[in-house]
């Protein structure tokens, strides 16, 4: 097949957008814009000033704060190493320094600036393998490794091994690392395996890091709050933020991988509960002026740490007794976390949790007295609640006041924003002791449920399109759709000419309100033409009157 043929044959692979990912496209932007203007302008009048976080924080983070055992970071998290090939060359190049200034000095190991640049680490081989080399006249395989596993010992001995198999004398094994990464017990292993484990310290290591795409934003805005010293300014803080998050959960309607949220927070020394029944009451202003539709907002006290922990035992001694009437997952959860059967929307299981104790009658007194005082302030505000006892969180460091708000045309995923109190979140992070409130909402699911209940603005057509012809009047057409741009009017200006009758009929398409006409008379005269498009009616304009005649108009229409 000759070379011509076969490059036809190959067509380049259709690329497509990541299972769980999605573009949003125009004109449903127009309604994520609408929303977000909504946001920053509702939070800004409850005295909320917006924070930008980074996308990616170090995994540690998510792991500390949300907890290894939760689904979020031990299944769904996207993380990654940075800086381990780095970490690994930095060892090889201290080592070879150490050992030999004058090879590492013919290698380029010496100039920092060398071998700081990736390509030329490369050229040194990839230090994820075996390094064989001969050391004192001794022929010996190495590896140079940030972090020691048991791997690299098996992995070293079996290389040995196969030289042996070859006929060849046993060669020397090196592992060379960093003291401070050397898990408990590794050195006999390694002793035992015949390895030699050589540490070196080098000044200014730059340890790997283990970054993570965060899957929600609180931990980051509780790391933000210590790490500008936030602490110091008047207290509360009130923050929010919006923007993605990322999960690698099972893709469905209203589940994304990629997901947005916008979400605020309220950091401080109070737990006073009108903070509580504030923030409740900005959700439930927000979720009002976008007029979404079936808002129901449910809530429920999950106590602190005093009376949740006895609860929880409580609940799990019941649990037991009815164990045989719970499906599998619940009967895991009875141990791992009983709170969470309460979660349960499995049919059969129902009529046995209801009779199940409720936290509400368990609270201890301060508890008790900061549940109704939250309530009795949710009132004071007009703020419409149902009490949930089943609605709970899973982990340690929320307490107190929990809530989760609910959205018409979302099928079985219509939470649209979930909140509540965590104190200790922040001292987790290594902070003082530090209240915390706040919520997050799914943003997908908001605008989704804006969609089917028709809150979607239709799409927004062009104001003008100048419908130009002859050189001339391009020229003036460029002029005029400058001018009605800067008095804020969307115009559509084609970049060639058409004939008259295209042109109208592009207008149409685009929606537009008016046809601005220009050719040689309208030029020559200097009136223009203004065609209605609903109507058809046509006015002559001097040019000076044009953008007034607009103006009236479009006041009229809006
Ligand atoms: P959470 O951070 O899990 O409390 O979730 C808060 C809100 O974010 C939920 O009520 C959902 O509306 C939304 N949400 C969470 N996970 C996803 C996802 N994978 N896709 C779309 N929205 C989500």
């Amino acid at each position: 097949m000759s070379e011509g043929a076969s490059k036809k044959e190959e067509k380049p692979r259709k690329l497509q957008v990541v299972r769980g990912t999605r573009d949003l496209l125009p004109p449903e932007t127009a309604l994520w814009n609408r929303v977000e203007q909504t946001a920053h302008s509702v939070f800004t009048t409850y005295g909320f000033g917006e924070i930008r976080l980074p996308i990616f924080e170090q995994s540690e983070l998510f792991a500390r704060s949300i907890g290894t055992e939760t689904d979020v970071v031990s299944k769904e998290m996207y993380s990654w190493v940075e800086g381990w090939e780095d970490a690994n060359f930095a060892i090889f190049r201290e080592w070879s320094i150490k050992r030999d200034p004058e090879s590492a000095k013919v290698l380029g190991l010496m100039s920092p600036l060398r071998a700081s640049k990736p390509r030329e680490k490369r050229d040194l081989g990839s230090l994820s393998q075996n390094t064989t080399m001969t050391l004192d006249g001794v022929e010996t395989i190495a590896r140079f490794r940030y972090r020691v596993e048991l791997t690299d010992v098996f992995e070293l001995q079996n290389a040995g091994m196969a030289y042996q198999q070859q006929g060849r004398a046993m060669p020397q094994l090196l592992l060379v690392t960093v003291p401070s990464t050397i898990p408990d017990g590794m050195e006999s292993i390694a002793a035992k395996a015949n390895v030699r484990l050589e540490k070196i310290h080098i000044d200014d290591f730059e340890p790997p890091q283990l970054l993570a795409l965060r899957p929600e934003a609180t931990a980051s805005v509780c790391r933000a709050y210590l790490e500008h010293g936030m602490q110091q300014l008047p207290q509360p803080v009130k923050l929010y933020y919006m923007g993605p998050m990322f999960r690698r959960e099972r893709p469905q309607k209203g589940r994304y991988r990629q997901f947005y949220q916008i979400g605020a927070e309220v950091l401080g020394g109070s737990d006073a509960p009108a903070i509580d029944a504030e923030v409740v009451e900005m959700v439930m202003a927000f979720f009002d002026k976008l007029e979404l539709q079936g808002v129901q907002l449910d809530i429920n006290s999950i106590g602190c740490r005093e009376c949740r922990p006895k609860y929880v035992d409580l609940l799990r001694a019941e649990l037991l007794k009815v164990k045989d009437k719970l499906g599998p997952d619940s009967q895991r959860r009875i141990e791992t976390n009983p709170l969470r059967v309460l979660d349960s929307k499995v049919k059969e299981e129902q009529p046995v949790i209801e009779k199940l104790p409720r936290i509400a009658d368990h609270l201890c007194e301060a508890c008790a007295a900061h549940y109704s005082a939250v309530k009795r302030q949710l009132e004071m505000r007009g703020v419409i609640y149902r009490e949930n006892w089943r609605l709970v969180r899973g982990l340690d460091y929320y307490m107190r006041t929990t809530f989760e708000i609910t959205a018409k045309g979302l099928g079985s995923q219509n939470a649209v924003c979930g909140g509540g109190r965590y104190d200790g979140l922040v001292e987790l992070l290594g902070g003082p002791p530090t209240k915390g409130i706040g919520f997050a909402i799914g943003e997908d699911r908001l605008i989704l449920s804006l969609q089917e209940s028709g809150k979607a603005p239709a799409q927004q057509g062009r104001d003008v399109y100048i419908a130009w012809m002859g050189e001339r009047a391009h020229a003036t057409a460029i002029r005029a759709a400058k001018d009605l741009r800067k008095a804020g009017f969307s115009v559509e200006l084609p970049p060639l000419e058409l004939k008259f009758g295209k042109a109208l009929g592009q207008a149409d398409k685009l929606g537009a309100k008016y046809a601005l006409i220009l050719g040689d008379n309208e030029v020559s005269e200097g009136l223009w033409t203004l065609k209605t498009l609903a109507d058809g009616s046509q006015a002559k304009l001097p040019e000076p009157a044009l953008i007034e005649h607009l103006r009236k108009s479009k006041l009229v229409s809006s």
